[in-house]
């Protein structure tokens, strides 16, 4: 199990919840965390919003 730390209330969580990918072009994407209590404010993850854009354009085109 590993700390991280809260990206809405800056505490430190034990049961952190990957809220969001960060991709960079020029060096290694970051996860960021919220705490449990935290994580329901935040939007759905971008990838999983990518996904939706990418499957609807996919059926478009059929
Ligand atoms: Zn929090």
């Amino acid at each position: 199990m590993s700390l991280r730390m809260c990206a809405r209330c800056a505490a430190l969580t034990e049961r952190p919840v990957l809220i969001a990918e960060v991709h960079q072009g020029t060096g290694p994407g970051f996860d960021v965390y919220a705490c449990p209590d935290c994580a329901p404010a935040f939007p759905p993850l971008q990838d999983v919003l990518d996904l939706f854009t990418a499957r609807r354009t996919e059926g478009e085109a059929r």
